[in-house]
């Protein structure tokens, strides 16, 4: 997907969030253990805390532009928010 904003190619991955947020590129598993060193090995890149209340599944798809540092999160698989 190209960055709707610079027209740069984004990279492809999921947006996670647990305590920290982070964009997961596409092919790394999801840490059990959260911490800067581990994140770092798996090439993610570390976003600023974000409240979601209860954990969801499937975590939403994203594609985040490393030149302008934008950050696009599909939502559309998630199931509809219960409450
Ligand atoms: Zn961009």
């Amino acid at each position: 997907m190209e960055c709707p904003f610079c027209g740069e190619i984004m990279e492809e991955g999921t947006f996670c969030d647990r305590g920290g947020s982070y964009f997961l590129p596409v092919g790394e598993t999801r840490p059990a253990l959260l911490t800067n060193r581990v994140l770092k090995k798996k090439h993610a890149v570390l976003l600023p805390p974000e409240v979601f209340g209860a954990p969801f599944e499937p975590r939403p798809a994203a594609f985040w532009c490393r030149k302008c540092k934008k950050l696009l999160v599909d939502y559309k698989e998630l199931p509809p928010v219960e409450g």
